[in-house]
C-alpha cells in the first residue's frame, strides 16, 4: 500500500461521523483564543518586557523570571475572568514592583502586546479556509471574545476576519454572561436560536452559548475534559473544518 492510501485509510477510520445540526443555524459566532488561533502567551511576554522597563527605571523583580511568569499568568487569568481591567492589571503590576503607576506604563504595555500580535498569533491551519467557505455560503460570522478590544481586533485582522468583532471590555459584558451572547446575536442580525457559537472552553463557550439560547459547538482540540455536570454541547468538533459539515 502506498503512503497516501495508508494515510487516507487511517484518516477515514479516525474521523467521527458528522451529521448536520437540525434546523441549521443561520449565523456563526467564534471565540478567538484557542479556537481561531493561538497567541503563544504574547501578553505574558509583554508583561515581562514591561518588567524590564520597570527595573531599568528603579523598580524591582519579585523573583526569578520563571516566578514572575507564574505571577503574570495568575494576574492575566484574574483579569480575563473579569475581576479588573487590563489598565488596572498594569497599574497593579507596576506598583507591586516599586514603580509609580502611570498611563505611560499602560500605553507601553499595550503597544508591546499589539506589536507582537503578527509575530505571535498563529491562526488554526484551517481557520481561513473555514471563514472563506462560510463567506461563500453567505453565512454571517462574528467574533465574541473576552479581553481588551484593540488586542483581539488585531488578532481578527491577522485572520482577515471581515465580520463584527465584539470584545468584552468594549461590550461591557463578558462570557459566560448571556448578555454577551445576546449582543453577538444582535450584531449578527439573527435570533439566538439561529446562531451557532464555536469555542474551546466548555463552560464559557459551549455551555454559556446554550444557556443564552444558542447552539454551543465545542472545539475539542487540546485534550480538555468536558465537565459532566455541564449541559452537553450541541456538537463536538476536533478541528474547525469539521464545522462545515455541521451547517
Ligand atoms: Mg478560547
Amino acid at each position: 500500500m502506498d503512503s497516501s492510501r495508508r494515510f487516507r485509510s487511517h484518516r477515514d477510520r479516525s474521523q467521527p461521523e458528522i451529521t448536520p445540526i437540525k434546523n441549521t443555524p443561520q449565523a456563526v459566532g467564534f471565540d478567538v483564543d484557542h479556537t481561531l488561533g493561538i497567541d503563544n502567551k504574547l501578553e505574558r511576554v509583554a508583561f515581562l518586557r514591561l518588567l524590564d522597563v520597570i527595573c531599568g527605571e528603579g523598580g524591582r523583580c519579585l523573583g526569578t523570571l520563571a516566578e514572575e511568569s507564574v505571577r503574570i499568568d495568575d494576574l492575566l487569568s484574574r483579569q480575563r475572568s473579569g475581576a479588573f481591567t487590563i489598565d488596572e492589571a498594569v497599574a497593579q503590576f507596576v506598583s507591586e514592583r516599586g514603580a509609580k503607576p502611570s498611563g505611560t506604563y499602560t500605553v507601553r504595555y499595550k503597544q508591546m502586546a499589539l506589536e507582537s500580535v503578527p509575530h505571535f498569533f498563529v491562526p488554526q491551519p484551517d481557520a481561513r479556509l473555514v471563514l472563506a467557505d462560510l463567506r461563500r455560503r453567505g453565512i454571517p460570522c462574528a467574533i465574541l471574545s473576552n479581553g481588551w478590544s484593540p488586542l483581539q481586533q488585531e488578532k481578527a485582522r491577522c485572520l482577515a476576519f471581515e465580520g463584527p468583532v465584539l470584545v468584552s471590555d468594549a461590550l461591557g459584558a463578558q462570557k459566560p454572561d448571556a448578555a454577551a451572547f445576546h449582543a453577538l446575536a444582535n450584531a449578527l442580525g439573527a435570533d439566538p436560536h439561529d446562531v451557532a457559537y464555536v469555542g474551546d472552553n466548555p463552560e464559557s463557550d459551549a455551555a454559556a452559548a446554550i444557556a443564552a439560547g444558542m447552539r454551543g459547538i465545542w472545539l475539542d482540540a487540546e485534550g480538555v475534559k468536558y465537565p459532566p455536570d455541564l449541559p452537553k454541547p450541541t456538537a463536538v468538533i476536533h478541528k474547525l473544518a469539521e464545522l462545515l459539515a455541521l451547517l
